[in-house]
């Protein structure tokens, strides 16, 4: 019967795990360890814990499996490992499979910190990286090959909002054996598909649509249970990465309001687009849900809408932008993203200022770039924000 709930219903239920009091808001387990009944009962433990039992916190706790069951019911993945950050879960995910003379493909555009591991980490441990452009299925076909151990991209870009075809590069990258891990951050999991489009591994950092309050940062590796608890787990539970308890329960509670959320933010981030595109003071208006987007077929293919996030040029450049950015007076300058308040982030001059000036031209990271991340406020507040600070610029 479970099977059947549609993922919103998930979102709500999934994992629960009631104690004896029957409390009816998820229990926090602030514990580190677990009481045997007996020596014996210890011994078992250690040689096989069933599903429920748990030996240590760094291995599994209560909280945090009420998460992963939640996350994986949501994605439609068998299991789960939480992670303290989304980048513990981006490095399990990569790290767990790899070993020197491995070969890995990822797309180029990436967040900062995924492109350290595979620029700077993996290198330095005899892996072997080819970058690519991910939008290129031809660029695909000619990187992989049969010594490709995995690929690794993020389903859409940031801050540029590209997609990477989920499908094709699975059909392409299992043609070779090689495994299939995507960041989907900014797909988020209201939208995503991934499993059914081919992916093996799929991580989130849970910081963004997942906790969507801006509190606590944290993580999550989904994918199969041969892959969960085998290589992730193993990495993940003896290198430390552990979510702790009370971030999984902060999470859980964001999971209960997500799809709402998510949902209402991507509705906001449409009409910004729609409103915003004809602008004279910008010289293009990036969002996937709008049919101007390159890729716009491939949106509604891959995530059946645009997503919670919006990017847009200003024309003048840098001294433009920063005069936009000083006059809102909503939208906060940060640099998270899918929180309930509205973000505006300069890339060039932050997220992404250690790029060298070709690559952040290649990669479309002009001075007079603003990645918008859509909150929960009424959207015509945000519209009169955004385009009383455009007067400004
Ligand atoms: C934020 C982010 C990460 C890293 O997550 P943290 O929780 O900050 O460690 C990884 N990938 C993408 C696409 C992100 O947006």
């Amino acid at each position: 019967m479970t099977q059947d709930r549609k993922p919103r219903t998930r979102a709500v239920h999934g994992g629960g795990r009631r104690s004896q009091y029957g409390e009816v808001s998820e229990a926090i387990f602030l514990t580190q360890g677990f009481v045997y009944d007996s020596a014996e009962h210890a011994e078992a433990r250690f040689i096989e814990a069933a599903d429920d039992e748990f030996i240590y916190a760094r291995y599994g706790n209560p909280t945090v499996a009420m998460f992963e069951d939640r996350m994986a019911a949501i994605e439609g993945t068998d299991d789960g490992f939480a992670a303290a950050s989304g980048m513990a879960a981006v490095n399990g995910a990569i790290m767990s499979h790899l070993k020197a003379g491995d070969h890995v493909v990822a797309a180029r555009a990436l967040f900062g910190s995924c492109l350290y591991i595979l620029e700077n980490v993996l290198p330095n441990f005899g892996v072997e990286v080819t970058l690519i452009d991910g939008t290129d299925l031809s660029a695909w076909e000619a990187a992989v090959t049969e010594r490709t151990r995995l690929v690794f991209f993020e389903s859409m870009s940031n801050p540029t909002l590209e997609l990477v075809d989920i499908k094709s590069v699975s059909e392409i990258a299992h043609r070779h054996g090689a495994l299939v891990v995507v960041d989907n951050v900014f797909s988020t999991p209201v939208y995503s598909k991934a499993v059914s489009q081919g992916a093996d591994i799929i991580v989130y950092s849970a910081t963004k649509h997942i906790d969507g309050q801006g509190r606590a940062l944290g993580g999550i590796i989904l994918g199969s249970r041969e892959v969960i608890r085998g290589p992730v787990e193993a990495y993940m539970k003896h290198t430390g990465g552990a979510m702790s308890p009370f971030t999984a329960w902060v999470m859980l509670k964001g999971l209960e309001t997500m799809d709402l959320r998510v949902r209402a933010q991507t509705a906001t981030a449409h009409a910004l687009a729609e409103r915003l595109s004809t602008h004279p003071k910008l010289s293009r208006v990036i969002y996937p849900g709008h049919a101007s987007h390159p890729q716009h077929a491939l949106a509604n293919a891959q995530m059946g809408a645009g997503g919670t996030m919006l990017s847009f040029d200003i024309k003048d450049g840098k001294d433009a932008a920063f005069r936009f950015l000083n006059a809102l007076r909503i939208a906060l300058i940060s640099n998270n993203l899918g929180d309930a308040k509205s973000i505006a982030t300069p890339p060039a001059f932050t997220t992404h200022q250690r790029l060298p000036h070709d690559q952040k031209e290649t990669l479309g990271i002009t001075p007079g770039l603003i990645r918008f991340s859509c909150g929960l406020e009424d959207v015509r507040d945000l519209e009169a924000d955004i385009l009383h600070a455009l007067e400004q610029a």
